[in-house]
């Protein structure tokens, strides 16, 4: 008899929400379940050099630890002025993991002489299945935008007060949860996942 649950590695409830909401009629019949709804493990330090290689390692250890299929992400910040940086260290940019007013007061200051034009960046959200027989599958998905000056809007987390989506006239941290999620890199990239795992994991 096979176990039909998925483990998505995050104690976000949001995060679990929302793949709940798209894998329902996807995969139906697979129960999604969150790091909370299984025995505690160690969770490794996210040491890859990119949003794919963390997302992969994440939901490898989670296989490992629990025996489960198991969804994994991993996101960032993307500025084009810094080359790319914060990127994968978006989290402790500041030197201080998750404290999300002084990581985007550091962002902001060094781009204080930036121009307009040159404000550009993306956030990117690499997600990834794994299987308990090894098969594996990896994807990524990008919101691109603008950093703005000064911080706009209470919703959301992270650098979304400094972040204008291209084609918007409000920030991130502006637009509710569901405009969000319509258009945001993780979103579109739990969105992309969903025929894999169907395909990974859906079949009996
Ligand atoms: P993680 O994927 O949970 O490791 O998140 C990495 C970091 O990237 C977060 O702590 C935020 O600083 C940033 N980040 C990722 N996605 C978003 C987003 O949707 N809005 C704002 N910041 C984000």
């Amino acid at each position: 008899m096979s176990d039909r649950r998925l483990l998505l590695a995050t104690r976000n409830p949001g995060k679990l929400a929302e793949l709940q909401r798209l894998l329902r009629s996807a995969v139906p019949g697979v129960a999604v379940v969150g790091l909370r709804d299984v025995p505690e493990y160690p969770e490794a330090p996210e040491t890859g050099a990119t949003f794919a290689e963390n997302a992969l390692l994440k939901a490898r250890e989670a296989v490992r630890h629990t025996g489960l299929p198991a969804v994994a992400d991993d996101s960032g910040l993307t500025v084009d002025a810094l080359n790319g940086m914060p990127g994968v260290l978006s989290a402790r940019w500041s030197g201080r993991h998750g404290d999300d007013a002084a990581n985007t007061a550091l962002l902001l200051g060094q781009l204080a002489d930036v121009p307009d034009e040159r404000r550009g960046g993306a956030f990117v959200c690499a997600a990834a299945v794994v299987t308990p027989d090894g098969a594996e599958r990896v994807i990524e998905r990008s919101w691109r935008g603008q950093v703005v000056r000064e911080a706009r809007g209470g919703n959301g987390f992270g650098y979304d007060p400094v972040f204008l989506p291209d084609g918007l006239d409000r920030t991130a941290a502006e637009l509710t949860a569901e405009e969000k999620d319509a258009r945001s890199h993780r979103g579109q990239a739990f969105a992309a996942l969903v025929p894999l795992v169907a395909e990974l994991v859906g079949r009996s």
